[in-house]
């Protein structure tokens, strides 16, 4: 069977709340539409998953500015994502600044490492790779005095190697661009993550509902670099 069906809990990612500062964005009504689908199939929209079923958590990649302009959006409904900053594009035009990325964390915004210069990290080595990956922790930990434990792969693109440096830097789980239910990859302590930005509520509804191993597949050739 192609699709088989099941509740397990599982991880939507976007890239922005609103489409001013990025084609990636997410308009808002399409966004509530989504938070409508995740309500009537009886998921809740948790901070962090904790349940193999029924739990849905919400992240948003590279720290785009939406997110401070429409906060409340998200805030209203009691909703606190997780989003992955890159040192690099942190105050860059169009994304978070450093005293909006305060400010969103004290009203209960999870932030998490998406390395240091949002490269594809399959392309460094060495002192390259220490850099983006521990260094990055460090750098972050120190800036804005919290822990950053996890990290988001650029682009979703990975190798062993690439995992390998992350366990060794510290960070408790590495979250994919392969979709898939939260705890799928977990012996790895990879996460999948299923891409919501642009999906009709129907699609939505599928992807919430149902597993695709050819899709999985798919993604994982697209993302996953032998090393
Ligand atoms: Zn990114």
């Amino acid at each position: 069977m192609l699709f088989s069906r099941n509740r397990k809990s599982k991880v939507f990612y976007y890239h922005d709340l609103g489409t001013a500062h990025t084609d990636m964005g997410t308009d808002i009504s399409l966004f509530l539409k989504h938070l409508s689908v995740f309500e009537k199939e009886g998921f809740s929209v948790v901070e962090q998953i904790t349940e193999p079923e029924n739990q849905v958590m919400i992240c948003f990649d590279d720290g785009w500015r939406g997110l401070y302009e429409n906060r409340e959006v998200l805030l209203s409904r009691g909703i606190h994502p997780t989003v992955f900053i890159a040192v690099d594009l942190i105050g860059e035009k169009g994304y978070l600044t450093e005293s909006q990325i305060r400010e969103l964390h004290s009203l209960g915004f999870g932030f998490q490492s998406h390395s240091w210069s949002h490269n594809d990290l399959t392309e460094f080595s060495g002192d390259g790779l220490d850099k983006e990956l521990s260094g990055a922790k460090k750098h972050l930990e120190q800036q804005f005095g919290w822990s950053f434990d996890s990290i988001c792969y650029p682009m979703g693109r990975h190798s062993d190697k690439v995992c390998q440096g992350c366990l060794k830097a510290g960070y408790k789980l590495q979250y994919t661009s392969i979709s898939g239910g939260y705890y799928d990859m977990m012996g790895k302590k990879q996460v999948c993550r299923n891409c919501a930005q642009y999906s009709s509520p129907k699609e939505l509804r599928m992807m919430l509902l149902s597993t695709s191993r050819l899709f999985r597949r798919h993604l994982r050739a697209l993302h996953y670099v032998k090393a």
